[in-house]
């Protein structure tokens, strides 16, 4: 209906006005709470719920890629709303019955970390990666837009072959690039998958609007996490720290969980290691710790998270690895370091393996159960592995 028409028509016009003032009102919502939290992923989730919640605005699917420069390629980060109808009718039965409002279903995010819901756009999401290049197609043109773009089904059979949309099974959808001051960040792309409900130019006026918003708030989690790793570097070892060991262990439960993945952890602490201290001083028994967190971390994978948990106790997260490989790299650790000569001395390490989901739920039972195994590595008589069994 054109605007003319709608002052025709008052009650029409209320109707308008309602919806728009309640689109404001969640508008307002949102960029408060994108404020409660500088976490990417907690972000990344409050934004896409405002994207698909009934209160917010509505879309079926939406769908964050972010670039990882590094990599060179764009990568599925999260993904909101069902992958048919059945799991469509499932998912919004639910939040009819619970009468979720906007902050009851950024709540439900908690669920989905601690694995209770698994949506399957969110696995599948993020299987997905495209190279930063131009046979990339849409999604790489569509990075270097000013502004978010609508592709109306027509224009969709023109990009027929494209690898983004054939992945999606876009049709009627909106891309739309995040920008941080000059550079590009990422992609969110919604649509009505499930309703097939045709986007309208006001859809795309307010999501516009909303995209703005999301982008700073992206930009901002992301210089926190900058900062957040600076921080959490150990200044003797260069491996990460304690605070660092703790949050990443945090994410990498939560990404298995939800790719149904296992995760190992690796307790490690250096045999008599006060004996070295009393005898040659603690200057170089801090030359010493050095040297053996150079030569574990060595033996480790590029993939493996490695810190120092504290004072000669160092930890490991192992990522996508199984109690059996994680058993195989931490014996290679031990070997590694009776092998080595370090300051003309001959140090000895006890490693304890847990992993997650077979040995422990969460990542405190994880770590205590590490732990526990390290226990019994030391009791039963130092330079040995001790796996969980
Ligand atoms: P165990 O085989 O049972 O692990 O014996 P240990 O001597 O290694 O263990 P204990 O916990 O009794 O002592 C750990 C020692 O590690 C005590 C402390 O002096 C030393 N240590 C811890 N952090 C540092 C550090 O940063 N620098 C130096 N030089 N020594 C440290
Ligand atoms: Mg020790
Ligand atoms: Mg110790």
């Amino acid at each position: 209906m054109e605007n003319n028409d709608v002052y025709k028509d008052p009650e029409r016009l209320i109707q308008e006005l309602e919806k728009t003032k309640s689109q404001f009102y969640i508008f307002y919502e949102l960029t408060q709470a994108m404020r409660t939290t500088l976490r990417l992923d907690e972000i990344a989730y409050i934004i896409l719920t405002g994207l698909t919640a009934h209160q917010g605005l509505g879309f079926n699917r939406a769908i964050l890629f972010l670039i990882d420069e590094i990599k060179k390629v764009i990568k599925g980060f999260m993904g909101l709303g069902p992958m048919d109808i059945e799991e469509a009718n499932k998912i919004w039965g639910l939040i009819e019955e619970q009468k979720m409002d906007l902050y009851a279903l950024i709540e439900a995010y908690r669920r989905i970390k601690e694995g209770e819901i698994q949506p399957k756009l969110m696995q599948f999401t993020r299987s997905l990666e495209f190279p930063l290049k131009e046979s990339s197609g849409l999604i790489y043109e569509a990075l270097y837009e000013a502004v978010p773009v609508y592709i109306k089904n027509h224009l969709a059979d023109q990009y027929k072959n494209d690898p983004l949309i054939h992945r999606l099974n876009l049709k009627d959808f909106i891309i739309a690039p995040l920008w941080s001051k000059n550079n590009p960040m990422g992609i969110i792309i919604v649509d009505n998958y499930i309703t097939k409900k045709p986007i309208t130019d006001e859809d795309l006026r307010i999501l516009t609007m909303f995209i703005n918003q999301a982008s700073g708030a992206i930009e901002n989690s992301k210089t926190y996490e900058d900062t957040l790793m600076r921080a959490h570097t150990d200044t003797l070892t260069s491996l990460w720290n304690y605070g660092y060991f703790q949050y990443k262990l945090d994410e990498e439960i939560m990404k298995a969980r939800s790719d149904n993945r296992k995760i190992s952890v690796l307790m490690v602490d250096i045999d008599n290691f006060k004996k070295f201290n009393d005898t040659f001083g603690h200057q170089a028994g801090d030359e010493a710790l050095k040297n053996i967190a150079t030569n574990i971390q060595r033996s480790a994978r590029k993939i493996d998270i490695a810190c120092r948990y504290g004072g000669e106790e160092f930890s490991f997260i192992l990522p996508d690895t199984s109690k059996e490989e994680a058993t195989t790299i931490a014996e290679r650790m031990r070997t590694t370091i009776s092998n080595t000569a370090i300051m003309n001395y001959t140090f000895t390490i006890s490693i304890g393996v847990a992993s997650f989901p077979e040995d422990a739920q969460n990542k405190e039972e994880l770590i205590r159960k590490s732990d526990w195994a390290l226990y019994k590595a030391k009791n039963e008589g130092k330079n040995k592995v001790v796996t969980i069994q």
